[in-house]
């Protein structure tokens, strides 16, 4: 217990200064329409690169940050870091005009009083136009403080951003936050996809949660696809949006925009896509 605390201190001093020095790298994942295989938009997930340690993966040090409030900073850092770059793809003619970024925004920073600031400064500076920003929220985030949750989301909303909901289903809230809230997408979590061409039992809970969400008009959005059996299930169902390394892994910046020139390409740069 000890080795883990002095580990996490560690961890937490170190990220301090990671978050100051650029060694902080985002990540994209391609975000795809399962019909096409056309990448709609991306999702950020955070890496860093420490000297001594290499790269760690969010699982290392996210839950450091979270319980050291540095995930604020971390969070105002990945805003803007891929604002900028969605922005200049989107300048270079590479991001078609509806490409979408997802950025994870953590607890904290949604209950920080800065958040509103932090997330209108990002567009400002960037130049990205808050159409084409996605904020990932997570069940519990919104449970932890119901009343400020729903009225920072709102300002978040009238901004002209969409909010997702990230691995919904996985959290023993009440749904009756759904129709509150200004909600726009729910991702389904990997543990509702992993089962979803195997077992009779995944099936159903897909197509249930798949129902819940065209009833209340909400996009859904199908993580951790891994198979094309998958795929072609979710499809089935009537889920068209999906993530997962069947499709792309996360990749560094220089790879996404190799990848959506690429796209540019073969499907052209106008796109709109209001199929959810
Ligand atoms: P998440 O937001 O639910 O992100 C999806 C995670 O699933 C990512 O893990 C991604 O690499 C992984 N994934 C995607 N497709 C597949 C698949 O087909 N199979 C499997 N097994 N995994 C897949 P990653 O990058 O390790 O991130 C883990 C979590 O860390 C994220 O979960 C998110 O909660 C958090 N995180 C990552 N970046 C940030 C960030 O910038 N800010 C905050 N606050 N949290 C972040
Ligand atoms: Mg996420
Ligand atoms: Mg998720």
């Amino acid at each position: 217990m000890h080795e883990e605390a002095t580990r996490r201190l560690e961890i937490a001093a170190a990220l301090r200064d990671a978050i100051d020095h650029d060694e902080l790298v985002v990540y994209f994942q391609p975000i795809v329409d399962v019909s096409s295989g056309r990448t709609l938009g991306a999702e950020t997930l955070v890496r860093w690169q420490n000297p001594e340690r290499g790269w760690l993966e969010p699982s290392e040090f996210i839950p450091v940050a979270e319980a050291t409030s540095l995930v604020v900073p971390l969070g105002r850092w990945v805003l803007l870091d891929a604002c900028r770059k969605v922005q200049e793809w989107k300048e270079r003619g590479i991001a078609a005009d509806s490409f979408y970024i997802s950025i994870n925004l953590s607890a904290h920073h949604l209950q920080d009083p800065d958040v509103v600031h932090d997330v209108t400064a990002a567009l400002e500076l960037s130049g990205l136009s808050a159409a084409a920003l996605v904020l990932e929220v997570t069940e519990s985030a919104l449970i932890e403080d119901l009343t400020k949750a729903g009225s920072t989301l709102a300002t978040l909303k009238c901004l002209g951003l969409r909010i997702a909901v990230d691995d919904f289903g996985t959290g023993y809230s009440s749904l009756s936050y759904l129709s509150n809230f200004p909600i726009d997408v729910i991702k389904l979590d990997k543990s509702f996809i992993d089962g979803v061409a195997t077992t009779a039992e995944g099936e159903t809970m897909a197509r249930a949660v798949l129902a819940l969400a065209h009833t209340l008009g909400l996009t859904a959005i199908a993580e951790g696809v891994e198979d094309a059996e998958q795929a072609r299930t979710l499809e089935h169902l009537g889920c068209h949006i999906a993530q997962g390394f069947f499709f792309a892994r996360p990749m560094p910046a220089g790879e996404m925009a190799a990848l959506l020139e690429h796209q540019s390409r073969i499907f052209g740069k106008r796109v709109s896509h209001t199929r959810s």
